[in-house]
């Protein structure tokens, strides 16, 4: 049986349930086989089951394995498309920051001092962005993929704890919202930068 974490089952259910909730070509079912789902624990079975329940029928992967390829390189890099053009539009708007900074806790993308603030900008599919048409579940090896997500958002959510807990303000941008940022969809981040907000994900689905 695979072992998952409490943290990380209730962050799975979300990942599980929106899969079918959010019905894209971008989403595949799930399931694999039978095999797989009698190896998964009893609980992630269940919401699997439910969700096949509510949502029917069982959906193709539709992400060829060139895009997949390309999906699975994208972990933990750093200096990535998405994270230049949010680094660029900040340091245009006057922003200073200081980048992968190694003594804090998940070393954030960018850490601005003077607002007190860690950024992460996280790949959707790697980091399981909820409800996200990008956050999909490869239909083959699901078992081995469902605990590396897990790992994943576990990890993520205790870094955010860590962060909180000395001080930070914590800020995950997700990739799919900076694929296509301007002025005007990244209008809204100076103002929040400056403002109160300890803890902020977006863009939410
Ligand atoms: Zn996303």
């Amino acid at each position: 049986m695979v072992k998952i974490g409490s943290g990380a089952k209730r962050a799975l259910k979300d990942v599980i349930l929106s899969r079918y909730a959010f019905r894209s070509t971008y989403n595949p079912c799930p399931v694999s086989t039978n095999k797989t789902i009698s190896r998964l624990d009893p609980t992630v079975k269940s919401w699997i089951s439910f969700g096949e329940r509510f949502y029917g029928e069982e959906r193709m992967d539709t992400v060829d394995a060139k895009t997949r390829s390309r999906m699975m390189s994208g972990i933990r890099n750093k200096n990535t498309k998405p994270e230049l053009t949010l680094r660029r539009y900040l340091h245009a708007k006057g922003f200073r920051y200081r980048l992968h900074v190694k003594t804090l806790p998940g070393q954030p993308d960018l850490v601005l001092p003077k607002y007190n603030l860690c950024i992460f900008v996280h790949g959707c599919f790697w980091h399981q962005h909820s409800r996200c048409p990008y956050a999909t579940i490869p239909k083959s090896n699901t078992e081995f993929w469902l605990k590396k997500f897990a790992i994943n958002i576990n990890r993520d959510e205790k870094t955010i704890a860590l962060l909180l807990d000395r001080g930070w303000r914590v800020f995950t941008i997700w990739e799919c919202g900076l694929r296509k940022a301007d002025e005007v969809i990244l209008g809204w981040l100076p103002k929040t930068i400056k403002g109160q907000e300890r803890i902020l994900t977006w863009p939410e689905y």
